[in-house]
């Protein structure tokens, strides 16, 4: 069972169903449909940290999460 809020600020609430392996749905560059592996072009323009999502395709309602991380580089200064 998980808790969050959606768009509105409403409470959902909801069981996790157990994935198939076959479509690559996790940790991917865009959001992409668990149910049937279409890709959301524009995923970067959702609001939030996690939400549902309607597919345009095949009309499943599913429930994304953003993943963020960070990361750092250095440079050496070359100095005069
Ligand atoms: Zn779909």
């Amino acid at each position: 069972m998980f808790f969050y809020r959606n768009s509105r600020g409403t409470s959902i609430s909801g069981n996790i169903v157990k994935m198939s392996k076959e479509i690559d749905h996790d940790f991917t560059n865009k959001i992409v449909c668990p149910y049937c592996r279409e890709e959301v072009s524009d995923s970067w323009e959702l609001d939030g940290e996690c939400g549902e999502f309607d597919c345009e395709r095949c009309e499943n309602t599913y429930k994304w999460e953003r993943i963020v991380t960070i990361q750092y580089s250095t440079r050496k200064i070359l100095w005069d």
